[in-house]
This record gives structure tokens, C-alpha cells and sequence, in this order.
């Protein structure tokens, strides 16, 4: 009988500030997100701010996570606290309204969408494998929590902060594959100012895509901390 491999494909990312803005249609993290085509930017339903633009992941290759999509975009709200100072967005979860994935298919005339929250950081990829594991930290042996790259990825298994969780399509309910990891932290820019995504600190984002590739909102993202 056929077992399944041991191990996954992933690229680990090296992430680094772009003193330029980077208008191609190329995985990376801030600037302003360049659309394959018109979208309605997202706005959050607790607070209804527009949310950031966080980071787009190119998922039509070099790992092909997608036969149909080639870009998925991940917006999310900064937070807004009510008067007792409890946040009012949670921006963490995959289904709460304060955080948002687009995804688009390819066309050949991309174009900057609007609104950039975060300076450019580009984002250069390297193949890597890993352990075909999905548990909890606290399950995982030793040796095979080192063999998971704990910074920004795309592809291989996500390494949780806390309980493994896997999110719902939003848009069918169906099952989800894991896409893409980013770390909180970002390298300073050349002001100095430390940058993070807002994931408190040192947590991680994790981007899933709809395994029946259902529709353009078939892709969900959360952070643990
Ligand atoms: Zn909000
Ligand atoms: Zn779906």
C-alpha cells in the first residue's frame, strides 16, 4: 500500500527591507499589495476601519499550492479598544470580521492596489523540507521541532505557538490546507524604528487555503502568541 511521504515541500523565506516599493506580482510582505485585478478593500466588522495590508503569497508556484489562484492577499485590523480598554477586533481569529484573505487569478496586467500601512520588505525564497507532522508543540519530539522552520515560510507544516488548529473555508466550510507562516518581526527599516506585523510579540500568522479551491474568499488566516 502506497504510504504518504514523511516529509513536505517548503520554501523558507528570507525577508529584507526594499528601499523601494516592489510593483511586481511577487510574494512579500507590506508595501502596497499589487492586484491582478479591482478588489473592494476590506474593511473590519467589529470596528469599520479598512484593514492593512499585511503581506501576498504568491500560490501558483514555485510551491504549487493552487491550480486556480495565483496570489492570495491578507488584510487585517490594527485593533480597536472600547472604552475599558478591551479590544474589540479579534484580529487573531480566522472567523471573527477583523482580519481578511483575497484570492485572485493571474492576469497579466497587475497593477498597485491602494494603501500601504507597512513599509516593502522583499522576500526571497529557499527549498527546504520538513517532517510530516501536525500536532501541538507539546507533542512534537524534540528533533522534530527543530526540523520545523519557525520564521516566514510557504508550505510545510505550520509550527504552532499553541494548540495546532486548523480553520473552516470561510466560504464553503470544507477543509483547508496549510499555505504560508510569518513571523511578527520584522528587520528595522533604515530609520531604525523596529517593525512588527502585529501579531504580539513573537507570535506567528498562518494562511490556509480552501483544499476544493472553492472561490475567491476560499482562504482564512489567524496568529497565535
Ligand atoms: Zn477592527
Ligand atoms: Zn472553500
Amino acid at each position: 500500500m502506497a504510504r504518504a511521504p514523511d516529509v513536505v515541500d517548503l520554501f523558507v523565506a528570507q525577508v529584507r527591507h526594499s528601499p523601494r516599493p516592489i510593483r511586481q506580482p511577487v510574494t512579500k510582505i507590506g508595501g502596497a499589495p499589487v492586484l491582478f485585478g479591482p478588489i473592494e478593500p476590506p474593511a473590519c466588522t467589529s470596528c469599520r476601519m479598512p484593514m492593512a495590508f499585511l503581506a501576498q503569497v504568491r500560490i501558483d508556484g514555485p510551491l504549487p499550492l493552487s491550480a486556480r489562484w495565483s496570489m492570495a492577499y491578507i488584510f487585517m485590523c490594527a485593533g480597536a479598544y472600547d472604552s475599558s480598554w478591551a479590544l474589540i477586533c479579534e484580529n487573531d481569529l480566522p472567523d471573527a470580521g477583523a482580519n481578511r484573505v483575497v484570492l485572485q487569478a493571474y492576469s497579466d496586467s497587475p497593477a498597485p492596489g491602494p494603501g500601504a500601512t507597512y513599509p516593502d520588505y522583499a522576500v526571497r525564497l529557499e527549498r527546504a523540507i520538513e517532517p510530516r507532522v501536525h500536532w501541538t508543540p507539546e507533542d512534537l519530539d524534540v528533533s522534530q521541532r527543530k526540523q520545523l522552520w519557525e520564521g516566514t515560510k510557504v508550505g510545510g507544516v505550520p509550527a504552532w505557538l499553541r494548540s495546532s488548529r486548523r480553520p473552516a473555508c470561510p466560504a464553503c466550510g470544507g477543509a483547508m490546507i496549510f499555505a504560508a507562516q510569518f513571523a511578527d518581526r520584522l528587520e528595522p527599516s533604515p530609520d531604525g524604528a523596529e517593525k512588527y506585523l502585529g501579531f504580539g510579540e513573537g507570535g506567528r500568522g498562518y494562511l490556509f487555503l480552501c483544499a476544493e479551491e472553492c472561490g475567491p474568499g476560499g482562504a482564512a488566516f489567524l496568529y497565535q502568541c
